[in-house]
């Protein structure tokens, strides 16, 4: 897998190399399993030589992890959709309540990859019911979606993990905008980007220069992501990973506080959709009557 597809793989080492750990924040079989098929060499890499580069990852799975767990189980949310879910395991790995359908979402060449892997591995009982569904997330996925049965009159759990920042500014905004379209009342909504002053930072830049010519570049960014959501119908709570009491056991770079200008930060946000203005509706009630 070339260009951002591949960035996939990469969030399956960390998950590998926390599998490995005794200390580990969760247990993810599956990364093992998928890294002893496709890249053996990489596994015995990391259990010969356990790292913390992946610390900041692992803390990051955690907090989603802990987001589906304390979500999904209210009442009425049995839909749960994973956009770019890549070889993300949570399918299995989490327990969800009775009658959970999880919708993952990602490339065609992710998906063509992770479900014949699936197919062999994963184990039969099934703790919810599994849909993979192949679209770009900037075209026309979300037909496809509701094709695949998704209902948008039903509340439900989103989780945009490790996506954003490879979407322009433009394309991030137009899929929260989407997701919002898709979000019935009490739907709730958890993701991660990071802000514009991450492009700025000089210890990034040869990085960063090699991720956009290997066909994944980062591009955006927001500085508020409190307003940013709120204006586009969410109320975000939002988290650095230094702030999360399991982070002081890792190597997770600890950032000042927010009125500090010009730190590169990673933001964790849960959020809720915000109720449609009272006002609004009714305004258009009034115009449906009177029609
Ligand atoms: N969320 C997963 C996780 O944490 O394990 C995977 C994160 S990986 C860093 C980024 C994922 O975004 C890849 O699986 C990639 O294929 C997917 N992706 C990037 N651009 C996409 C797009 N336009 N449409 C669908 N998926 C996309």
């Amino acid at each position: 897998m070339l260009g951002v597809s591949g960035t996939a793989r990469w969030i399956t080492h960390a998950r590998a190399a926390e599998t490995l750990r005794a200390d580990r924040l969760f247990a993810d079989p599956l990364a093992i399993a998928l890294l002893e098929r496709m890249e053996p060499e990489v596994l015995t890499q990391l259990r010969e030589n356990p790292t913390p580069r992946f610390d900041v990852l692992a803390v990051r799975t955690r907090f989603f992890d802990e987001y589906l767990r304390r979500a999904s189980p209210q009442p009425g949310r049995r839909q749960v959709v994973i956009l770019a879910a890549g070889f993300d395991t949570r399918a299995f790995r989490l327990d969800w309540p009775p009658d959970t359908t999880v919708y993952e979402v990602d490339l065609p060449e992710v998906v063509a990859l992770k479900e014949p892997f699936l197919a062999e591995h994963a184990p039969p009982e099934r703790p919810c019911h599994r849909v993979a569904i192949p679209a770009d997330l900037t075209r026309d996925w979300a037909d496809r979606l509701c094709g695949a049965g998704f209902d948008p009159g039903r509340p439900t759990v989103w989780l945009v993990e490790g996506l954003l920042y490879y979407l322009t500014d433009a394309e991030a905004e137009t899929l929260i905008r989407q997701i919002h379209a898709l979000s019935a009342a009490d739907s709730t909504l958890a993701l991660e980007h990071v802000n514009p002053d991450t492009y700025r930072a000089p210890w990034l830049k040869d990085w960063l220069r090699e991720m956009g010519e290997g066909g994944r570049p980062w591009q955006s960014g927001v500085a508020d992501p409190e307003e940013w959501l709120c204006a586009l119908g969410w109320d975000a709570r939002v988290r650095e990973p230094s702030d999360l009491a399991i982070a002081r056991r890792r190597w997770v770079p600890r950032t000042p506080p927010r009125t500090v200008p010009g730190v590169m930060r990673t933001w964790l946000v849960v959020a809720g959709r915000r109720p449609a203005p009272a006002a609004r509706e009714t305004a258009t009630t009034t115009r449906k009557e009177s029609r």
